[in-house]
C-alpha cells in the first residue's frame, strides 16, 4: 500500500467489458480533483446485477488490468472480486479507509446513471461520510436529479459534479455489438478487443449460460 497517496479515486464497476467511457471519466476525475491514484474495482457479486448474466470475474479483472496498463496513475484492485458472497460498497470503503489510513481522502467516481441509486445502497448515510462522491456526466442520462444533491446537502456533504467529454458508450452496447458481429474498434482499448476475441466473450451469453446450467444439472 502506497502511504504517500493523499487523494485516492475509486472507480467501481462491472467492467464487462471496460471501455473508453470508464477510462475518460477516471482520467477527468484524476485531473480535476488532483487524485494521486485511481483504483479500479471490478465488482464481485453485486446486489444490483444478476450474476448469471455477468462474465467471470477473472475475465473482467484481466480486461481492466490491460486497459489501465499504460496509465501510471491507474491501478486495479481484486478486493471486491475476491470477497465471498455479495459485495457492498460500504464494506469496500471501510476496508480502503483502514488500508490507506485516515489521512487519505477517498473520491468515489460514478456516472450520472448510478449516482441516484446510491441513496438505496447499504448504509448509505455512512457511505457518504467515508468518501467524497463525484457524479460524472454520461450521455443519455440526466445529469443528476436535484433530490440527490439535497440528500447530500442534508447530511452536510457536497456532491461533486464533473463534466467529462461525452462518450455515449456502454458495456451493454459493446456486448451486443460483439454478438452481432459488429466492430468495437475505438470503443475499447485494442488489448481489450483482442482479449474479447481470443476468449470468445459475448458471442452468445444466454446460450453459453444455459449450456453451463444444463451441464451442471447433469453432474
Ligand atoms: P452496463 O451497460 O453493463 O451497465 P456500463 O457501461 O454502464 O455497463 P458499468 O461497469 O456498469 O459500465 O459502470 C461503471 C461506472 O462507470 C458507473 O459509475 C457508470 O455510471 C460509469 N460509466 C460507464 N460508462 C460511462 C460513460 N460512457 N460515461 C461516463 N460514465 C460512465
Ligand atoms: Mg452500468
Amino acid at each position: 500500500m502506497n502511504k504517500s497517496i493523499k487523494r485516492l479515486g475509486i472507480m467501481g464497476g462491472t467492467f464487462d467489458p471496460i471501455h473508453y467511457g470508464h477510462l475518460v471519466t477516471a482520467e477527468a476525475a484524476r485531473g480535476e480533483y488532483e487524485l494521486d491514484h485511481v483504483l479500479f474495482l471490478p465488482s464481485g457479486i453485486s446486489p444490483h446485477k444478476d450474476p448469471k448474466t455477468i462474465s467471470d470475474a477473472q475475465h473482467r479483472y484481466l480486461m481492466t488490468v490491460f486497459a489501465t496498463l499504460t496509465n501510471p496513475y491507474f491501478e486495479v484492485s481484486r478486493v471486491e472480486i475476491d470477497r465471498e458472497g455479495v459485495t457492498y460498497t460500504i464494506d469496500t470503503l471501510r476496508l480502503l479507509k483502514e488500508q490507506y489510513g485516515a489521512d487519505t481522502k477517498l473520491y468515489f467516481i460514478t456516472g450520472a446513471d448510478v449516482i441516484a441509486e446510491i441513496m438505496s445502497w447499504k448504509d448509505s448515510s455512512e457511505l457518504i461520510q467515508l468518501s467524497e462522491f463525484i457524479a460524472a456526466t454520461r450521455p443519455g442520462f440526466k445529469f443528476q436529479p436535484e433530490y440527490v444533491d439535497q440528500w447530500f446537502f442534508q447530511q452536510n456533504k457536497h456532491l461533486h459534479q464533473l463534466k467529462v467529454p461525452a462518450m455515449a458508450i456502454s458495456s451493454t452496447d459493446i456486448r451486443l455489438r460483439v454478438k452481432a458481429g459488429k466492430s468495437i474498434r475505438y470503443l475499447v482499448p485494442e488489448s481489450v478487443e483482442y482479449y474479447i476475441r481470443k476468449n470468445k466473450l459475448y458471442i452468445d451469453k444466454s446460450d453459453t449460460q444455459s449450456e453451463k446450467n444444463e451441464a451442471e444439472s447433469v453432474l
